[in-house]
């Protein structure tokens, strides 16, 4: 029977790379998307060219209820789930710490913290449950190392609680045979930089980084997919840097 992986904003980026590259990879999909659903359904046309059976799943990870929804729908469709990347995440204009809102805090800390946790503890009751062995990969950022000062300080700050986070799960469900990591990402060329009103941040940071260039979402997914193989089957509660050197 083939694995199968959750993605969490599939849809985009480096999600969109990680989707492509598992269904090459022998793993059917279910591909969660927040509300484009042609992007979504060109990703899972993709990877049902290469041989992967698709589910796709709209839901709001900040939104408790669409989680449980989500799940309701895996179990149904699939009856298990044995992988896992926990991807969706936002970032904010840069702005200076005292014009931080809480609205905004909410926002970011409701989708790249607690839906990413609500996912992960839904998703590890799936793997308890089959007794098999299980992977998630968190991905997490090279801003929670750097603390990213005048930039984005609230987003390093939830991709911080990801990696403290990553430990303590892989902890606690290590000997169930569910591996646990965190991925942190340096500056990659998606559209994510645009969201963050800063279309040229890839470039602009390129000159900061040792190896002198921005990453694709590509060499972050083969990262990612080789997290969740079983070459990487004695890894867990690590971060793996993504970052060219930075
Ligand atoms: P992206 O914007 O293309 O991807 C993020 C995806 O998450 C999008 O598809 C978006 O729709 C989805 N998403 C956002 N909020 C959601 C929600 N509430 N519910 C469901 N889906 C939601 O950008 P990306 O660069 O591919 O980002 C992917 C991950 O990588 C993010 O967690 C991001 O923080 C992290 N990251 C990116 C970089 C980079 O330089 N691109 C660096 C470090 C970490």
């Amino acid at each position: 029977m083939r694995p199968v992986l959750l993605i969490t904003g599939a849809s985009s980026g480096i999600g969109a790379a990680c989707a492509r590259l598992a269904a090459t990879r022998g793993y059917d999909l279910v591909l969660n998307y927040r509300s484009n659903h042609a992007l979504a359904d060109a990703v899972g046309r993709d990877a049902e060219m290469a041989g992967a059976r698709v589910l796709l799943c709209q839901a709001d990870v900040a939104d408790p209820d669409a989680i449980t929804d989500m799940f309701a729908q895996i179990d149904v469709e699939f009856g298990q789930l044995d992988a896992l990347i926990n991807n969706a995440g936002i970032v904010d204009v840069a702005v200076p710490v005292t014009e931080l809102t809480h609205a905004r805090l909410r926002r970011m800390f409701d989708t790249n913290v607690i839906g990413a946790i609500l996912v992960a503890g839904e998703a590890v009751s799936r793997m308890q449950a089959q007794g098999d062995d299980g992977a998630i990969v968190n991905i997490s950022s090279a801003a929670a190392r750097l603390g990213s000062a005048h930039e984005y300080v609230d987003y390093a700050a939830s991709k911080a609680a990801i990696d403290t986070f990553t430990k303590g799960l892989a902890d606690a469900v290590a000997a169930e045979g569910i591996r646990v990591m965190s991925l942190r990402p340096g500056v990659i060329e998606t559209d994510i930089h645009a969201k963050g009103g800063e279309p040229g941040r890839a470039l602009r940071v390129a000159a900061k980084v040792p190896m002198q260039r921005a990453g694709s979402a590509i060499e972050v997914a083969n990262a990612a997919l080789w997290l969740l193989s079983d070459e990487a089957s004695y890894v867990t509660g690590s971060t793996l840097d993504v970052s060219g050197g930075r």
